[in-house]
């Protein structure tokens, strides 16, 4: 069989682990079998991160922009521990959150629903996506440590006029932070909800908390309401949908209790947390696509999941793992199916479409990794736990 050609290459974003390990599987077992793959390779391994100083993350991001598709395994975002086990020069910060910031964007996750996995909230009978934006807040706050003494945010404009607002008198210790956001992001996410609603045809909700927060959280309502009424509410009134701000916690509620079938928009932080509920709550945080949609149209997939540590160090001491890799098969079918689209390349994008059918196939069929075995449930199928290697290949045979 003649392998399927591509035209530009794809961004590849190595990461660390044991996903690192799934990986080099994925990529041997599923895809260059099938695809003459050529990928523009970036080691965004911690190792290469501290060797290149991060740089190695801000590159990857660059190459990004310039192609238009990437794909990103999981990576260590290091703490004080991994600064420690890996002998850091320093305690980079999070690769998602840098090469989001240069991106700007948003995030859009969606479960992968599979024909046996009920969720854990059974009345949820349709995806929930949740749209995170992916710029600012506490991923790019400035914090510290305060002993006695006061904190004060000052601002100070282009003609030297300075506001100051006093934060805090500290009698003892303590901690502060500062964050901020931008218009120009806050309306990019805006319309990139709206206009992924429309897509969808999906129902609109957008929650913050600004009843405590009235000046910062009042400027995410504020203007998804103007660039609602201004660009978007004729178009949903006729697509028959509907856009709803609500406080966050009302929000919850109101989730909890729906059947699913609607966009979540959620700020930085809401939208790490919620994804991580959502997915748990559909069966494993492995059964979740993550895409990151810039304002000028370029695209990053990964999995929503890190990057498994456990299972790695059962793997280092020559352990066979059952870790679920359908997230990052999921990563590179989408970043495929993109780049197809892009490159006008059906044969691509028919690729793409036969590796999800052939994963979700594999697992209505009883295939599955342990992470699921629990939960699945389908009359006249028996479910059984395959490795990870096992599991892979089981998928190549329906490709
Ligand atoms: P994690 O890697 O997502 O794993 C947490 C637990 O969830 C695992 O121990 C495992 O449970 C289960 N799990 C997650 N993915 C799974 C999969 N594919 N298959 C089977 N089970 C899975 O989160 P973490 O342990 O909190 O973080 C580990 C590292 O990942 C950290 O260094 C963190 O910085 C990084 N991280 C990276 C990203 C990213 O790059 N996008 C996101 C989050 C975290 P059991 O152990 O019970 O089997
Ligand atoms: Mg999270």
């Amino acid at each position: 069989m003649e392998k399927i050609k591509m035209v530009t290459p794809l961004v590849e974003m190595d990461g660390d682990e044991m996903t690192r390990i799934l990986w080099q599987w994925i990529k041997d077992i599923l895809i260059c079998p099938f695809v003459e793959l050529k990928t523009e390779y970036y080691d965004l391994g911690l190792k290469n991160r501290d060797l290149t100083d991060d740089k190695v993350t801000v590159d990857s991001a660059i190459a990004t922009k310039k192609y238009g598709v990437a794909v990103k395994c999981a990576t260590i975002t290091p703490n004080a521990q991994r600064v420690e086990e890996y002998s850091l020069k320093k305690m980079y910060k999070s690769p998602n959150g840098t090469i989001r910031a240069m991106l700007d964007g948003t995030v859009f996750r969606a479960p992968i629903i599979v024909d046996g996995i009920t969720p854990y909230i059974p009345t949820w009978k349709k995806p929930i996506v949740i749209a995170r934006h992916a710029y600012g807040d506490i991923y790019k706050a400035v914090d510290g440590k305060a002993g006695v003494g006061s904190a004060t945010l000052c601002y100070t404009d282009t003609n030297g006029e300075k506001v100051e607002k006093k934060v805090f008198d500290f009698a003892d210790g303590g901690v502060v932070m500062a964050m901020h956001n931008t218009d120009k992001s806050i309306e990019s996410f805006a319309r990139a909800c709206f206009n992924y609603a429309l897509d969808m045809k999906l129902p609109l909700w957008f929650s913050t908390k600004d009843t405590i927060s009235k000046v910062y959280d009042g400027n995410f309502k504020a203007i998804f309401e103007r660039v609602y009424n201004e660009e978007y509410k004729e178009k949903f009134e006729s697509a028959g949908i509907e856009y709803m701000y609500t406080l966050i916690d009302d929000v919850v509620a109101r989730i909890v209790r729906s059947e699913g079938g609607i966009v979540w928009a959620c700020k930085n932080y809401d939208g790490d947390v919620m994804s991580d509920m959502v997915a748990t709550a559909y069966g494993s945080l492995a059964m979740m696509t993550s895409v990151l949609v810039s304002p000028d149209g370029v695209y990053e997939y990964e999995a929503a999941h890190g990057t498994v540590t456990r299972h790695y160090y059962k793997y280092i001491k020559g352990e066979e793992t059952s870790t679920n890799p359908v997230a990052t098969i999921f990563a590179w079918s989408g970043a495929l199916r993109k780049r197809g689209e892009l490159d006008g390349s059906s044969e691509l994008i028919d690729f793409a479409n036969r590796l999800e059918k052939a994963t979700i196939d594999t697992i209505e069929s009883g295939e599955m990794t342990g992470d699921l075995l629990s939960m699945f449930k389908k009359e006249g199928v028996k479910a059984q736990k395959l490795s990870s290697k096992e599991f892979l290949e089981a998928i190549a045979k329906r490709i």
